[in-house]
């Protein structure tokens, strides 16, 4: 439990609010919360427009909990992973990927996984705990920050496919998000962010009654209710036909990109039959795109990737059926960056 409150719960009426009733000026609020959300800030000594004397008194009235960078890998194809520090003392990862076009970050949502995804490695984690919006902005924030220092510009896109559920840490990854795209922030636009979920169905009817502007994706990776208990446990409660009706509502109501995922694992969902039943889904779900991924090896789960001819048969079936297929490589493997690789084994 934190002491002192929390100050980047505050909104600028309240900062306002609270500013008047120590009997200060108004405008010094506007410029605290430019200190906390435009030049992130993470202390209030940094706070250099503010005479000492109130930076103290901020200082004993609130926290400012930001997130640490603890520790950094570059893989050789120029993916860059950091491991983050929160305030009590829990490691989290987020992931900058650098393409021709895009800088993308991906950042984490929650501390480990309540679900048991057999594939994953976070997935072998307990989850610990949700992390605050203002820690899921902070990756961001941070990741932007090196995006910066070592390619010279801003990050362009942003996924949620890190570490935890994204739906099951709801309210949170909303307010991350309207903070990044906030044009008192970050001013990203929610086009160029993709919240990534294993499929809670309720929850994402729930995207679609809140009316938000970014765009989801499913990790399907089976096809039928079968196989899909058998590798994602969530399947058993969050069936196909409830994740098609959702996605459907979710579409009606939004219109935003649906993006299918299915990760290739060797003699487990890779066949021709598999392809087939893909396809059928695909056909009921408003999507664009199913990205077909690489599986990366995980220390401890017995699956392996599907070979380049399997995955050359089965990306073609898809394409001769009419499904815009996409395979996504990997990067980053060699620092364990990969998606499904984020565990912090320190
Ligand atoms: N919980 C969310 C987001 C985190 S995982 C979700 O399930 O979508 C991001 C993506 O990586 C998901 O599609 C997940 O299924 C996939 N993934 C997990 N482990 C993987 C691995 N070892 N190799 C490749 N992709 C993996």
């Amino acid at each position: 439990m934190l002491a002192k409150k929390n100050i980047r719960e505050f909104n600028l009426p309240e900062l306002k609010e609270y500013f008047e009733s120590v009997g200060d000026k108004k405008f010094r609020a506007i410029q605290t919360y430019e200190w906390l959300w435009k030049k992130n800030a993470r202390s209030f000594d940094e706070m250099s427009n503010l005479s000492l004397e109130l930076r103290q008194k901020l200082a004993q009235e609130f926290d400012l909990v930001a997130l640490r960078v603890d520790a950094s890998q570059h893989s050789s194809d120029g993916t860059l992973k950091s491991r983050f520090k929160t305030h009590d003392g829990h490691m989290i990862e987020g992931v900058l990927i650098p393409t021709e076009k895009r800088n993308t970050a991906c950042v984490s949502s929650q501390i480990g996984c309540s679900l048991s995804c057999k594939f994953c490695a976070t997935g072998l984690m307990d989850r610990k705990r949700n992390l605050g919006f203002d820690e899921i902005y902070d990756q961001v924030a941070l990741l932007n920050e090196e995006s910066n220092r070592v390619y010279g510009h801003n990050l362009t896109n942003i996924v949620y496919m890190g570490m935890g559920e994204p739906l099951l840490n709801y309210k949170n990854v909303l307010r991350s998000i309207e903070r990044i795209t906030a044009s008192d922030s970050m001013n990203m636009s929610p086009k160029r962010i993709t919240v990534s979920t294993a499929g809670v169905a309720k929850m994402i009817k729930q995207l679609g009654d809140d009316q938000v502007r970014f765009n989801l994706a499913l990790s399907l990776h089976a096809a039928t209710d079968e196989k899909r208990n058998r590798i994602m446990a969530i399947n058993e409660t969050n069936n196909i036909q409830a994740l098609i009706e959702a996605l459907n509502y979710f579409y009606d109501k939004t219109k935003n990109d649906i993006t299918l995922e299915y990760v290739l694992l060797q003699g487990e969902n890779d066949s021709l039959e598999d392809a087939a039943e893909l396809v059928k889904v695909y056909r009921k779900i408003p999507t664009h795109l199913v990205n077909v991924i690489e599986y990366n090896a995980v220390a401890g789960i017995d699956f392996v990737k599907t070979g380049e001819d399997q995955t050359e048969i089965f990306t073609k079936y898809l394409a001769d059926h009419k499904v815009n297929v996409r395979v996504r490589r990997s990067r980053g493997k060699d620092i364990d960056a990969a998606c499904g690789q984020l565990a912090n084994k320190g």
